[in-house]
């Protein structure tokens, strides 16, 4: 982490909630789920699907998963209801994974029937190492149950092309992701190219192996690979799609809707948008730069 990043991290405590609320809009759609729906209908507009995310990670009591999946219900309810083209990403931990791995099922379970019902579709994101086996276990659960439902793949993680291999014949849906959280070199890539190439293989082997592919970046170079391996694949539309994070690279993600590929937006909302926004902060020094500007000139 760079001197600016690791000065942001140290100063987290002090800025005042209301800026970090202002630095955050652009990458959270706001409190509500009128809110998370508002932003999905803005991002119709520009010919763009959604992935509704309610914020809040690994809970502390069993009640509180309940409290998530009631949520999550009521999302996939409005999505029907109000006609927007959105799906829902989970983290298992919300739903328990750590308390609990069978409630956890319990719980994907509910949302997954309901969804189905609904014809719609859950993503279950992928948390740090110490989740991976246990996420990717009950996923392969889930899918001999399930169509509806896909996981995530981390380039940086070493093991994820031998996961590729294991999990190849369910002909499954993956996002692939470069993996945002901090790892130990013993199991996770640190040079910046060696994640890109990572990256690559994946989506190629996935690709290849008639799997759905979410291709989740804001990498220039990677969004460029990728069109490369689409064309030399002769991919149709439905193989694969595009996805970024709310309010990052609008500029690209425009750029690759204009070239006629499906792009899906992740866009998180809810109440524990503080914790979210202040973890993000910690964790992109281009965003810490924003920080400090804005405290210097809340000062001034
Ligand atoms: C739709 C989606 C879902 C994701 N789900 C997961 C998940 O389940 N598990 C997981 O570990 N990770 C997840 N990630 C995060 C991912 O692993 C990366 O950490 C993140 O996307 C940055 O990698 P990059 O490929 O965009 O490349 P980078 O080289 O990191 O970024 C390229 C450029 O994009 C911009 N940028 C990237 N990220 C941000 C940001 N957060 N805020 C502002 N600007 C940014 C910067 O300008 C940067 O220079 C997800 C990412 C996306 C797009």
């Amino acid at each position: 982490m760079s001197m600016l990043g690791r000065a942001v991290v140290a100063l987290m405590p002090l800025v005042p909630r209301q800026i970090v609320g202002r630095i955050s809009r652009p990458y959270i759609a706001g409190e509500t789920l009128d809110d998370g729906i508002a932003r999905i209908r803005a991002l119709g507009d520009q010919q763009c699907m959604a992935s509704l995310d309610i914020l809040g990670e690994e809970v502390a009591h069993v009640e509180e998963t309940e409290a998530f999946v009631l949520q999550y219900l009521e999302t996939l309810e409005r999505i029907e209801a109000d006609g927007v083209a959105s799906n829902i990403s989970i983290k298992p931990t919300a739903l328990g994974l750590n308390l609990d791995p069978t409630l956890c099922e319990k719980n994907l379970r509910r949302l997954l029937t309901r969804a189905r019902e609904l014809g719609n579709f859950v993503r279950m994101d992928m948390e740090d190492s110490s989740t991976t086996s246990a996420t990717l276990d009950l996923y392969r659960k889930l899918r001999d149950d399930f169509d509806n439902v896909g996981v995530v793949l981390q380039a940086y993680l070493k093991r994820s092309l031998s996961d590729i291999e294991a999990l190849k014949a369910l002909k499954v849906n993956v996002r692939v992701c470069k993996g945002i959280y901090i790892e130990p070199p013993e199991i996770a890539f640190k040079d910046r190219q060696r994640i890109r190439d990572s990256f690559m293989e994946m989506v190629e082997t996935l690709l290849a192996g008639d799997c759905y592919v979410g291709i989740a970046t804001h990498d220039r170079q990677l969004v460029e690979r990728s069109f490369e391996l689409i064309e030399r694949l002769r991919l149709k539309k439905d193989a694969y799609e595009f996805q970024m994070l709310l309010g990052v690279s609008p500029g690209l993600r425009r750029e690759i809707v204009k070239a006629g590929h499906t792009m899906r937006v992740y866009v998180p909302y809810g109440a524990q948008w503080y914790a979210y926004s202040t973890r993000r902060l910690k964790e992109n020094p281009a965003i810490a730069g924003h920080v400090f500007r804005a405290l210097l000139s809340s000062k001034s």
